[in-house]
C-alpha cells in the first residue's frame, strides 16, 4: 500500500485554537509546517485560509484540502445524521401536503354534495327564476337561420324555441 503525502499529513493533524479560532497545522514535505484556519460554524468545519503560497494564488491548496477531507471523515456521522434529518423533514413535509390534499378533497365533495341539495331543494320548492342569456341575432343564410353549435345547446335559447312553437 503506497502511502500517499495527504495520507500522512491527514496523520499528524494538529489540531488547535487560538484567539482567532480554529486552525490545523499540517505537516508539509519539509520539516515546513502550515497553518489552514477553520470555520466551525458549520455542520462540518471547513478551512478558510492558508498560508502557502498556492492558496495565496489558487483560494485552495492540498493543505485545505486534507483539512477539509479531515473534517469530512471525522464529522461523517453528523453529516449522514443531517442528511437523515432532511430526508426526514422531507417526508413529514410530503405526508402533510398529501393530508391537506385529502382534506381539501373531501371539503370539495362536501361542497358538492351540499349543491346537490341545494338544487334538489329548489326544484322541489321554488321555481327557478333563470334570466336569459342575450342571444344574439343568429346569422341567415340561404333563407335558414343557421344557429351555432354553442347556442343550440343552451337552455335559454332551446326555450326560446320551444315557446315559438307554443
Ligand atoms: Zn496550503
Amino acid at each position: 500500500m503506497v502511502t500517499t503525502y495527504a495520507m500522512y499529513a491527514m496523520h499528524f493533524l494538529r489540531i488547535d485554537e487560538d484567539n482567532n479560532g480554529l486552525f490545523v497545522e499540517v505537516p508539509g514535505m519539509s520539516e515546513n509546517w502550515f497553518k489552514v484556519r477553520v470555520d466551525e460554524s458549520g455542520l462540518v468545519p471547513t478551512s478558510t485560509h492558508c498560508r502557502c503560497s498556492h492558496f495565496a494564488h489558487k483560494g485552495h491548496c492540498q493543505h485545505t484540502q486534507i483539512v477539509d477531507a479531515f473534517y469530512v471523515r471525522i464529522y461523517k456521522s453528523n453529516v449522514v445524521k443531517h442528511q437523515e434529518s432532511i430526508v426526514k423533514a422531507n417526508e413529514k413535509a410530503l405526508e402533510q401536503a398529501m393530508n391537506e390534499a385529502e382534506m381539501q378533497e373531501l371539503a370539495y365533495e362536501e361542497v358538492a354534495f351540499s349543491e346537490q341539495v341545494l338544487a334538489a331543494t329548489e326544484k322541489d320548492q321554488t321555481p327557478l327564476i333563470v334570466t336569459p342569456a342575450p342571444v344574439a341575432t343568429p346569422p341567415v343564410l340561404n333563407g335558414q337561420v343557421q344557429v351555432p353549435a354553442w347556442l343550440a345547446i343552451l337552455p335559454s335559447y332551446q326555450r326560446r324555441q320551444k315557446s315559438k312553437v307554443a
